[in-house]
């Protein structure tokens, strides 16, 4: 075995995809089912760009970084399509995403992120005023938005399914229900550790993102997992979907603690929002979600909601994804804070490039500082939860 990855999500299966491709030979271990964690559970928005802004990218690292990042942006959802077309995968690509904005000061921080983008080179964002947004959200709620037509949505689930089926036939080997409980010398020839046995593999790579938990402890500080929530509603009918989101658009606000919803291919509503720091799943997540899903579409008044889930994704402190080594043959990527869609099949394909003998990207992205989050392992969750609270505040008074 030439390379060894731990975690089946959309991290782990794009770089096996992209180091089969190239030849190598590929065990993927997963402790639960292929897409389990976030991969397979997320809202399925192709959302271009990463969590922290181009704008926080060039202040905090200086204009040639945020060159270096801008023109990666958009290669993740390109990596996304490649492996549906390549691979015949059915997981209903949908095109468009907008962005919606709750008041003008959203909206003037679409404006500059449509000029910033476009100044790295990305031209397929259009601003639209209230009536002009009504062609793809029909809500009173929003003032406008920004349309992304490099954005777009899939049923996640299917994806991954599709991308391991791919890997397999491209010889990779992948073993469900296979939890990694440890690793020894992991600086130098890692040996990984599980339930029925031992593996050796020339090269690791960690993709156990917010669910790695304590199985590798250098990594465990880097992240914090927290749980966001969807519900899907019964099926709408097709006159209903289509008054709601006459594009077919998937959809998510500008607010810190943000609303995201796009349609189902059969026609429900999928809506999420919310997040928990520290992971943990809340005893009624429809009663978080209804109130603002009626909101949004007073329309759905009680309507009834079919399905309710929670997932973890897993926040960096500066909201820049994390990708590094533990030693010459431990790779590692994790941390896309809540936009890892696109993030992730990106940075698969880094973590394949560093370990087919081009480094470059990856060297440059594990070359960006990191930082803890304040209040150790122990007190960081409630330490996080407590500035949650001040930006849900900023949001509720439409700062
Ligand atoms: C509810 C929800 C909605 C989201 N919506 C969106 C969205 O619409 N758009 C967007 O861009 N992003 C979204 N995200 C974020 C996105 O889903 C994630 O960033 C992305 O899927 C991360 O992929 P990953 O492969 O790194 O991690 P994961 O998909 O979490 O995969 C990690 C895998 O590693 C396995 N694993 C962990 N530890 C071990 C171990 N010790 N041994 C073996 N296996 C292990 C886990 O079982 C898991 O399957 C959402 C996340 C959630 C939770």
């Amino acid at each position: 075995m030439d390379v060894c990855i731990v975690g089946a999500g959309f991290t782990g299966l794009s770089a096996a995809l992209h180091l089969a491709a190239s030849g190598r030979r590929v065990a993927l271990l997963e402790a639960a089912r292929v897409g389990w964690g976030a991969s397979g559970r997320n809202g399925g928005q192709i959302v271009n760009g990463l969590n922290a802004g181009l704008d926080t990218i060039e202040k905090r690292y200086g204009a040639e970084t945020a060159a270096f990042v801008g023109s990666m942006l958009q290669e993740g959802a390109g990596i996304i399509r490649g492996f549906i077309a390549d691979h015949n995968i059915q997981c209903d690509l949908k095109p468009f995403n907008v962005y919606t904005a709750l008041n003008a000061r959203h909206m003037s921080a679409l404006e500059s992120k449509q000029a910033l983008w476009s100044r790295h080179g990305m031209h397929d964002h259009e601003l639209l005023d209230r009536e002009a947004l009504r062609a793809h959200v029909r809500s009173e709620r929003y003032c406008g938005g920004m349309l992304d037509r490099s954005g777009g949505h899939l049923h996640p689930l299917n994806l991954a399914l599709g991308e391991a089926a791919a890997l397999e036939r491209l010889g990779g080997v992948i073993y469900e229900n296979c939890r990694v409980q440890g690793i020894t010398d992991i600086g130098g020839e890692p040996i990984v550790l599980t339930e029925g046995g031992r593996i050796r593999a020339a090269t690791l790579v960690l993709c156990g993102n917010a669910y790695l938990g304590n199985a590798v402890p250098e990594l465990a500080p880097r992240v914090l997992p927290c749980s966001t929530q969807i519900v899907a509603s019964e099926v709408l009918g097709e006159s209903i979907a289509s008054e709601l989101l006459p594009s077919d658009a998937c959809v998510e606000d500008c607010r810190y603690i943000l609303d995201y919803f796009r349609l189902s291919a059969d026609r429900r509503l999928l809506f999420g929002g919310g997040s928990i720091y520290g992971g943990t799943t809340p005893n009624d997540i429809e009663a978080r979600l209804r109130p603002n899903l009626e909101k949004v579409f007073p329309a759905l008044k009680g309507i009834g909601l079919d399905y309710a889930w929670s997932g973890n994704f897993a926040l960096s402190f500066s909201r820049v994804p994390q990708l590094g080594q533990l030693g010459p043959n431990a790779y590692h990527a994790m941390g896309y804070s809540g936009h890892g869609v696109t993030g992730s099949h990106l940075f698969g394909r880094l973590l394949s490039e560093a370990i087919t003998g081009e480094p470059a990207r990856f060297a440059r992205f594990a070359a960006l500082p990191w930082y803890r989050f304040p209040g150790g392992q122990r007190f960081r969750a409630p330490y996080s939860t407590v500035g949650s609270w001040w930006y849900g505040l900023r949001d509720a008074l439409g700062y």
